[in-house]
């Protein structure tokens, strides 16, 4: 009986969405995770906009979230290793899903890693900069929403189909935009090594970053910075692009030593704010490919992919 009554009591307490609650830790898999959901299940975000995942203090609000819902997503690999401890806080038992494990992270140009980068053979968490990639998510989320609510199937499939759509419009814009760029004009100075996925997709050369790792936490030695301003004046670099999100004084002091400009903020890890233009995946995307393809041919060459 008195289990009984638990159960009955805790389905009491599930919010008013008809289908799953489903947490997801970055602004990037909570927006994925939304246009499958629609209004059917109810997705809560830990990460406010504009925040770094590589630097978030979990606050217990977020471990509630995490015992009462159905599912957590986890972006995955180095990124948001701290969504562990917020699982285990809530009580080890929530079934989590890694979106980086369900995404292609082969055969993507890793020489960078090669050329004294601190990453050695980790996996690069970026995998959303590939719409390839976020389609893959996507039907991962699709799949995991069905089997948590069967009856929910026909919503999931149909609000996936129609932004896998939007995913395959978005991938051709940006390699359209790219394709104006000439190829070695294409060269990439970020503020860490966060763009690897879009540049292998797009046909992008990384130079180098100014924090040269897969994580913004890292310090970069003097040597390194020294060596970026070498490659920078040497490839004939000109843009420096920012993060959204964080300092900048660091591409700003390179800049001061080469010929390079800081270009336009790029939305790396976060999505910004809803009157920012990263508020979606889709937005942050096409903003960042304007930026590119602006600061890479020095505002001779712009456009906008279509999202
Ligand atoms: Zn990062």
């Amino acid at each position: 009986m008195v289990t009984v009554a638990a159960l009955v009591s805790c389905g009491q307490d599930r919010s008013a969405a008809a289908g799953a609650t489903v947490v997801a830790t970055t602004t990037h898999a909570a927006d994925l995770a939304r246009n499958v959901a629609g209004d059917r299940a109810e997705v809560i975000g830990i990460l406010p906009p504009n925040a770094d995942p590589h630097d978030y203090e979990p606050r217990p609000s977020d471990a509630e979230a995490i015992a009462r819902a159905d599912l957590m997503l986890k972006s995955g690999g180095e990124l948001d290793l701290w969504a562990d401890e917020l699982v285990e806080s809530a009580g080890g038992d929530r079934p989590v899903d890694a979106l980086l494990d369900r995404v292609s992270t082969s055969g993507t140009r890793h020489d960078r890693l090669d050329k004294g980068s601190a990453a050695g053979d980790e996996v690069d968490p970026h995998w959303w900069q590939s719409p390839h990639n976020a389609a893959a998510a996507v039907k991962a989320i699709r799949d995991r929403l069905i089997e948590l609510d069967p009856e929910g199937r026909a919503s999931y499939e149909g609000n996936a189909e129609a932004y896998l759509t939007r995913l395959e419009r978005l991938d051709r814009g940006i390699r359209s935009c790219v394709s104006r760029v000439p190829a070695e004009q294409r060269k990439l100075v970020t503020t860490h090594d966060a763009l690897g996925y879009y540049a292998d997709r797009y046909g992008i050369e990384v130079i180098g970053a100014a924090v040269p790792a897969l994580s913004t936490q890292a310090q970069p030695s003097a040597g390194q910075t020294a060596e970026l301003v070498d490659q920078i004046e040497r490839e004939g670099v000109r843009a420096i692009f920012p993060e959204s999100g964080l300092n900048p004084r660091l591409e700003e002091a390179i800049a001061d030593e080469t010929d390079a400009k800081v270009g336009g903020e790029l939305w790396a890890d976060t999505l910004g704010p809803a009157d920012s233009s990263g508020a979606t995946y889709i937005d942050a995307m096409a903003a960042n490919t304007q930026t590119l393809v602006d600061g890479f041919t020095g505002g001779a060459v712009s456009c906008r992919p279509r999202a």
